[in-house]
């Protein structure tokens, strides 16, 4: 009879389930990410149950600090969470969905579509597309947590959800600053060029706003002399400095102020997008030889990566100098998709990871200042058959580099855990840095954090149930990884 009770009771839980699955309700489970079996699991909840309310150090990102400086209200779900998204764009193209029947303008003057709603209900129809995907578990705790919808998006409930989305957005505790504060976020750095005027963030301080909004300073735009507008930044670089850019002495002068001006307005690092880690050691004549080569429209073939090359081991050498950290981000082969990019333009989703050498490309920086006392070069990568080889050794060994965390298309359950399993063995927990979320998505924030907790407290409760760590070990861990590895790393 108990058991029978027992059973019934079951089917009514299991009923209950099928019911929820049924109506499509959004729940984010407690336990989400966590080890599914059953000690290893709570050792996970333990750890997580500790950091879940950590504040949120995000020292690497693309957020726009216009947002924060005039605190605006965002207007609706498309132009908030769809727009900005390449992650949720490169995947409707690749189904062979047209972007302009998602409101994207192609240069080519064909027909867009203008209706949000319509486009709204064009995404939500779309959105089984992203099922497995971390784009999936990022939207779905952005409208569980910051919206409080608690049904699933789709063809279905699209309608609720535009309303919903747009009457939250006009209200203010939906502005910025005021999310800012609600997902308890202690800094927050977005990223300029070396040619940036930086008015949003004299704005920000302007404002007397407490929110702790820093920008990085990435110098892309006059490091790297095959794009099209490098002539054009050198001189806005020159006017803005009082420097001759043209000369080699003047040029990398001039950049120590950019560093300096940045500096002034809470900067700790700086930031580095080139196509490899490729790096140089020139003689200044050398240099001035390459730079004339540019200027005068005579550049050979190689020119350009031996000019960036170069400039990292300047950076560097520049860092030793003024103490700002250095990042580098390499191995992304821009706008791979030349239809895209001449109907679209950039950051549609056609950036794909190459393969990257590490290990001969830094020695002529690392011959140059790899034991220079205080300077920190962190590095990514989105090529993961150098996390072993080559990422956790090289960190392993020099005291200047540590190693960033697992980066764009690796930003995942998955690529977090093949990250860990990969580094920590030869690195060590202490040669990391931390969660960056490197996302101009700001509602997402809160999500990717609350991801990369949970994966590390899964991982370390891995390492704890193997008998690897003592859990006192591990739960002196999980805080570093949420937060004290960031804030050191960075020098917040
Ligand atoms: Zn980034």
């Amino acid at each position: 009879m108990a058991s029978s009770r027992r059973a019934s009771a079951i089917d009514r839980g299991r009923s209950r389930k099928l019911y929820a699955l049924m109506s499509a309700a959004l729940h984010l489970d407690p336990d989400r990410f966590l080890p599914s079996e059953p000690a290893a699991r709570a050792i996970a909840r333990r750890l997580f149950d500790s950091v879940e309310k950590t504040p949120i150090l995000s020292p690497h990102g693309h957020t726009d600090p216009a947002w924060f400086a005039y605190d605006q209200a965002f207007e609706d779900p498309v132009s908030l969470l769809l727009w900005p998204d390449h992650y949720l764009l490169r995947m409707l193209y690749s189904q062979g969905l047209a972007l302009e029947r998602f409101g994207l303008r192609p240069s080519d003057a064909g027909e867009v579509e203008t209706d949000r709603r319509v486009i709204w209900r064009r995404f939500a129809e779309a959105y089984r597309l992203f099922r497995g995907t971390p784009s999936r578990l990022w939207l779905d705790h952005v409208f569980a947590e910051v919206f409080g919808l608690d049904v699933r998006l789709g063809p279905d409930t699209a309608d609720h959800y535009y309303d919903a989305i747009t009457a939250a957005l006009a209200r203010p505790e939906f502005r910025p600053r005021a999310l800012f504060e609600r997902f308890g976020i202690e800094a927050l750095a977005t990223t300029e060029g070396a040619v940036d005027g930086l008015e949003h963030h004299r704005a920000i301080e302007a404002s007397g706003w407490p929110g702790r909004v820093i920008t990085t300073f990435r110098p892309d735009d006059v490091t790297d002399p095959a794009r099209e507008d490098f002539k054009y930044n050198l001189a806005r670089l020159g006017a803005l400095t009082s420097e001759d850019a043209t000369r080699w002495s003047g040029y990398l002068a001039a950049l120590a102020t950019r560093r300096a001006t940045f500096r002034q307005h809470g900067a700790t690092a700086t930031d580095h997008g080139h196509p490899t880690a490729r790096t140089a050691n020139l003689s200044k004549v050398e240099a001035q030889a390459l730079l004339d080569r540019f200027l005068r429209g005579r550049a050979e073939a190689g020119d350009a990566e031996l000019f960036r090359a170069q400039m990292l081991t300047e950076m560097a050498l520049m860092a030793c100098d003024d103490g700002m950290v250095m990042q580098l981000h390499p191995g992304s082969w821009r706008n791979h998709n030349p239809v895209l990019l001449r109907r679209f333009g950039r950051d549609r989703g056609a950036d794909i990871p190459t393969r990257t050498d590490y290990v001969g490309a830094l020695k002529p920086l690392l011959d140059r200042v790899g034991e220079h006392p205080g300077f920190s070069l962190i590095l990514f990568t989105l090529d993961e058959t150098n996390y072993a080889r080559e990422l956790a050794p090289l960190a392993g060994c020099y005291p200047c580099l540590k190693l960033g965390p697992a980066w764009w298309f690796n930003d995942s359950p998955e690529g977090m855990l093949r990250f860990r399993r990969q580094t920590i063995e030869t690195a060590g927990f202490y040669n990391t840095v931390g969660f960056n979320d490197d996302t101009r998505a700001f509602l997402s924030i809160p999500a990717r954090h609350d991801l990369a907790r949970r994966m590390d407290c899964a991982y370390l409760a891995e390492l704890v149930a193997t008998h690897r760590l003592d859990e006192d070990e591990a739960a002196e861990l999980a805080p570093e990884l949420a937060y004290g590895l960031a804030k050191a790393a960075y020098r917040l």
